[in-house]
């Protein structure tokens, strides 16, 4: 049978604000989530104001999950540091928690969920799940993060992409209010408490220097403590990796097909540096929601095109931060520039995508 509500294929934030926006809307959306349990994705966990803003918006309270407050920002390349306030209250949280959550609210709302499966390809409006059964819907939601499914391939995605990694660390109590940014050669590695209290490591950096320090995330740390020692003195005692290859940081959809809907890091991706992906998740999926509700299926590629040139400005801007912070002899002169006071309120501001 032919669905008329949209199928939603991905249950990370972009899936399921788009899911809660729906139902909140009246539809009766399906999701689809390949995992059968939240898990830890590989991100920072770092929640701006923008994003704090979108999840109040969608009913959800990230305070009493127990999301720690971050108030200030410390950068840090070489011996060089500097400290700022940030402009507004931010906030960290594991993405376990927040993904498990936002699944809690879509499900109390009455949205179908079926978990634990995978969605193999996409022919036009069909979807080939892993046990075999074919679905057919008018509009599809894809919000199956950084990677193309088959038969979505998607266009002028850069060659030059990014591998992001993750773990956690004992608490380190002058982390507290803090997110800690240490810039290393191809990428960085960024510090917070999560709120379980123990610290959220995540890392990016170009795929070669893995390679370089002998293919393991263990080996990688132990090289890139020699070249950054604040950073040796943190690290010691990270296990249990995570990892995602080719992350295409700068890119976003400007076009679709009509009926095809893509959201969260299938519509923008941005430098993760920056800390603005579950922010822009979570507005692309709250707004493809407010397109369908209003022109159902035919609303995909005027969607498509508004929320590109909206995610236009915090894409460029994140994508010269990161070029910056990237290279080592341009990230010292930087650090110089963020010492300008307002300098780090005005980056943090415009790489927002807003609620
Ligand atoms: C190193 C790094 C650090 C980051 N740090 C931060 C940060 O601190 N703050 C921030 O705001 N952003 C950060 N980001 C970005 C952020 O993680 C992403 O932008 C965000 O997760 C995008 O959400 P999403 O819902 O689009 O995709 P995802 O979170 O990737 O969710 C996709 C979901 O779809 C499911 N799925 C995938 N394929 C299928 C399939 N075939 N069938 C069914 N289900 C499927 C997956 O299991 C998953 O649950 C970081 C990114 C990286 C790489």
């Amino acid at each position: 049978m032919r669905r008329t509500d949209p199928l939603i294929v991905g249950g990370g934030p972009a899936g399921s604000a788009a899911a809660i926006a729906l139902a909140l809307g009246g539809a009766s959306p399906l999701l689809i989530e390949r995992h059968a349990e939240p898990r830890d994705t590989v991100c920072g966990g770092f929640l701006g104001w923008d994003a704090l803003a979108a999840l109040q918006r969608l009913g959800m309270d990230p305070w009493a999950l127990g999301a720690q407050p971050i108030r200030s920002v410390r950068i840090i390349a070489g011996h060089r540091v500097i400290e700022r306030p940030l402009p507004a209250l931010a906030a960290g949280l594991s993405r376990h928690t927040l993904d498990r959550a936002l699944l809690e609210r879509t499900a109390a709302l009455g949205v179908e969920i079926r978990r634990g499966v995978a969605v193999r390809r996409i022919e036009g409006d069909m979807l080939h799940l892993a046990d075999s059964q074919t679905l057919i819907a008018e509009a599809i939601f894809l919000a199956t993060g950084k990677h193309a499914l088959r038969g979505s391939p998607r266009e002028d995605v850069p060659r030059e992409t990014r591998l992001g990694l993750r773990s956690t660390l004992p608490d380190c109590p002058d982390l507290a209010g803090w997110i800690e940014l240490h810039l290393i050669d191809g990428g960085y590695v960024g510090l917070l408490r999560q709120e379980d209290g123990r610290i959220n490591l995540s890392l990016s950096i170009a795929a070669d220097r893995l390679s370089r320090a002998g293919g393991t995330p263990d080996a990688l740390m132990t090289m890139l403590a020699d070249e950054a020692p604040r950073l040796a003195e943190r690290v010691g005692g990270a296990a249990d990796w995570t990892a995602v290859a080719a992350v295409p940081y700068g890119w976003r959809a400007r076009t679709t097909a009509p009926g095809l809907f893509r959201l969260g890091d299938q519509a923008a991706v941005i430098a993760s540096v920056v800390g603005d992906g579950i922010a822009i998740a979570l507005a692309s999926g709250r707004a493809a929601a407010g397109a369908w509700l209003q022109g159902g299926a035919a609303a995909a590629p005027a969607f498509q095109r508004g929320f590109a040139a909206r995610a236009h400005r915090p894409i460029a801007i994140a994508e010269l931060a990161r070029t910056a912070a990237e290279r080592p002899r341009i990230a010292a002169a930087v650090l110089a520039i963020l010492q300008i006071p307002g300098m780090v309120g005005a980056v943090a501001r415009l790489t927002r995508i807003g609620p």
